[in-house]
This record gives C-alpha cells, sequence and structure tokens, in this order.
C-alpha cells in the first residue's frame, strides 16, 4: 500500500489540475495521495471526485502557512473542515498577505534590475488563490532572467535574499489549535529542511507536541538527508509522533519531488485516519 501525503497542484503553485495529479498518482501505483495545497481547500473536491474514478482514495488536506519567532514554517493538515469559520478566517489573511507582497517583491526585482510586470506573473497564477514565489519565479524565467525556479529562488527570492519580502503567516501554535479546532490532524512539513532545524530545534518540536498536541512531523522528504531523517526519526519516537513520508510534488515546478518518491507507512496512516473518526478534543 503506497501512500504519499503531501502534493500541490495548479490551485496553489504546482503545475498539474487536481485531477491530472490524481491520475498520475493512480498511474504512479499510490494508493492513497492527499493534496495539501497551500492555504487553501479549493482543489479538493475535484480531487476527490477524480480519486473516485481512478481508484485512488484523495485525503483532504491544506499547506498552511505558519511562523515561529517570525520565521516560516509550513504546517500539513488533514480532514480540517473547510467550512470552520476561525480557520478560514486565518486562511483568508494569509492570503490577503500573499496578493499584498506581490507588488514589493516586483519593485525589489525591479530595481535588482530583472523586472518583471505583474501581468507577467498573474499568467502564471491563473485561477489560483494563493499567489506564491514559485509564480513570480515562473515569469523571471519566461523573461529570460533565470534558468528554472532553482535559480530564482538562490538568487533572489528565498527567505533572506534580496527580493525576500515578509508575509503574513499564523503563529505555529494557533495553527495548530486552529487545524484542531476545524476537526483536522496537524503534521509539520519538513521540520528540518532548508535551514528550519535552527527554528525548530528538538527542544521546540517536543513542546509543540507536548504542549500544543502537534500530532506529527514528517521525516522522509526531500529536503531531509539520510542523517537529519534518522535523527528526525530517533526523536519522532522518544516522543511517540506520527511521522510521515511525503514527496511534495508540484508537477514540473520542483524536480527530484516526484509522486511516491517518499511514502508513508501503511501504520501511521491507519491512525490518523483513527484520529480523524474521533471528534475534536476540548
Ligand atoms: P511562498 O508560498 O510564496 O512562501 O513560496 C514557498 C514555496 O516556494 C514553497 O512551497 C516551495 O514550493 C517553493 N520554494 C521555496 N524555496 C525554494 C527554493 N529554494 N527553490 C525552489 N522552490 C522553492
Ligand atoms: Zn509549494
Ligand atoms: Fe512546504
Ligand atoms: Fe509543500
Amino acid at each position: 500500500m503506497l501512500i504519499d501525503l503531501h502534493t500541490h497542484s495548479v490551485v496553489s503553485d504546482g503545475t498539474d489540475a487536481p485531477a491530472q495529479l490524481v491520475g498520475k498518482a493512480a498511474q504512479a501505483g499510490l494508493d492513497v495521495v492527499a493534496l495539501t495545497d497551500h492555504d487553501t481547500f479549493d482543489g479538493l473536491t475535484e480531487a476527490v471526485a477524480a480519486g473516485e474514478r481512478v481508484g485512488v482514495q484523495v485525503v483532504r488536506g491544506i499547506e498552511l502557512s505558519c511562523s515561529r519567532s517570525g520565521n516560516s514554517v509550513h504546517l500539513l493538515a488533514y480532514g480540517a473542515d473547510p467550512s470552520n469559520a476561525a480557520l478560514a478566517t486565518e486562511m483568508t489573511r494569509v492570503r490577503s498577505g500573499r496578493t499584498g507582497r506581490l507588488l514589493p517583491v516586483l519593485e525589489k526585482l525591479e530595481e535588482l534590475g530583472v523586472g518583471v510586470s505583474e501581468a507577467q506573473v498573474m499568467a502564471f497564477v491563473g485561477d489560483s488563490p494563493s499567489v506564491g514565489r514559485p509564480h513570480i519565479a515562473d515569469a523571471l524565467v519566461a523573461a529570460g532572467h533565470v534558468r528554472d525556479r532553482t535559480e530564482a529562488f538562490d538568487r533572489f527570492l528565498a527567505d533572506g535574499g534580496p527580493a525576500h519580502v515578509h508575509r503574513y503567516a499564523i503563529d505555529v501554535a494557533r495553527g495548530i489549535e486552529l487545524v484542531h479546532g476545524a476537526g483536522g490532524i496537524a503534521v509539520i512539513a519538513h521540520p528540518w529542511g532548508r535551514g528550519r532545524r535552527r527554528v525548530l530545534p528538538p527542544e521546540v518540536l517536543e513542546e509543540l507536541i507536548t504542549v500544543d498536541r502537534l500530532d506529527g512531523f514528517e521525516v522522509d522528504h526531500q529536503d531531509h538527508d539520510d542523517a537529519t531523517r534518522a535523527e528526525l526519526r530517533q526523536l519522532g519516537n522518544s516522543l511517540g509522533v506520527l511521522m510521515t513520508g511525503s514527496s511534495d510534488y508540484h508537477g514540473t515546478g520542483k524536480t527530484n519531488h516526484e509522486l511516491g518518491c517518499n511514502t508513508t507507512d501503511p501504520a501511521v496512516f491507519a491512525e490518523l485516519e483513527r484520529r480523524l473518526g474521533q471528534p475534536p478534543s476540548p
């Protein structure tokens, strides 16, 4: 049984439509796939319907933009109710921050001599309600300023880079609370990827688990090397937390993140489903 719990469609910054992504999941031999677009539930209806057609179980997910002490933390939520008012309000605030950040980033890029217009970026955003840096990266590629998304991030857009602009994100402890309040399960994505170990050292992960009731974290992710995975697994075992493995697939938007390149242990997924079957704890 092959389970991949973290993927992105064109509804955020992936390149496949939700139904197309689920079709590819079936072709890749996956039994279960979670669609976890950034800060939006919009692709889930289409993905679930496609899953019923092709015989893949689609888990309803999102990847919520959170922060800890001003640093970005990504929180995966499974089974959260899209109609929960408190969560929906915060997600609207996050998406507004994404939209509002665009022009300041474009001003910085202009100053750096690699200008692109708002219209050039919006051509890649399309109908997505969740404007992301990868869309800006795509415009930079199309304008010939960089070769690919990776170069756009490395030279301009990465956190702390010359064209980086801060945007609103939800304090991660509050994010966990919101997800639980909406009946969902909260799992930190790539906790030690891309320099995040500094933001989420073992004592902070322990606090999020014991005090804030975080359900789990990703261990098998392409941003974690083998040594990092081993350390995280040891920590997770000692804390008795759910540990997942996922691709973080973005279609052609991210190389080396193919569907099913990492998977989640069926026993872990069974426990996740069991928790989802229970009413949220007070
Ligand atoms: P944003 O949602 O606008 O904060 O952009 C974050 C997204 O950009 C992540 O979900 C990744 O998909 C992508 N990303 C972040 N860092 C990099 C990087 N160094 N290279 C390529 N893509 C990246
Ligand atoms: Zn993404
Ligand atoms: Fe992420
Ligand atoms: Fe992701």
